[in-house]
């Protein structure tokens, strides 16, 4: 299927069904803790709207998106005192996408630290919690 399937985990977060670990929500978007991260502090930014991913998401909501993406990651990189921060997205399983709601992975990193891989495994909720916070109180 390369349609959007409103039935997606995204989606389903994004209407409240199923619960996040939320650390920064406006009228354009809701990012929250990835649960399987690749690195502490590892969130996700994802839009309101409903698209795929980037390839068919209308092109008026990656402004609100990437501002929203800039504000989590100086937000992340100061909580975790990172030395970089890095931002990747995929579409479609050839590029690694699993979750087909559009996403921005936001991930803290520091010199000489490997990531995990992706959609690993599953981190403890309350460390979750409390990265979440960590970055929550970044934000200001
Ligand atoms: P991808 O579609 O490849 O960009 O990756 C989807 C990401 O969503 C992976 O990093 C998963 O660890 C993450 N993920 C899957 N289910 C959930 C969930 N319920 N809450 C938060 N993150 C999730």
């Amino acid at each position: 299927m390369t349609t959007y399937d409103p039935s997606n985990i995204f989606a389903k977060i994004l209407r409240g069904e199923i619960p996040c670990h939320r650390v920064y929500e406006d009228a354009h978007v809701l990012a929250f803790m990835d649960v399987m991260p690749q690195a502490d502090g590892h969130l996700l930014v994802v839009p309101k709207a409903p698209s795929r991913n980037l390839l068919d998401a209308d092109p008026a909501i990656f402004g609100p998106l990437m501002a929203a993406v800039q504000k989590l990651a100086r937000a992340a990189k100061q909580a975790f005192g990172a030395d970089g921060v890095l931002i990747k997205q995929f579409n479609e399983p050839a590029a690694g996408q699993t979750v087909f709601h559009l996403h921005v992975h936001v991930l803290p990193r520091h010199v000489g630290m490997e990531l995990r891989p992706h959609s690993g495994k599953m981190a403890d909720h309350a460390v979750l919690a409390r990265h979440a916070e960590m970055i929550r109180a970044a934000l200001g």
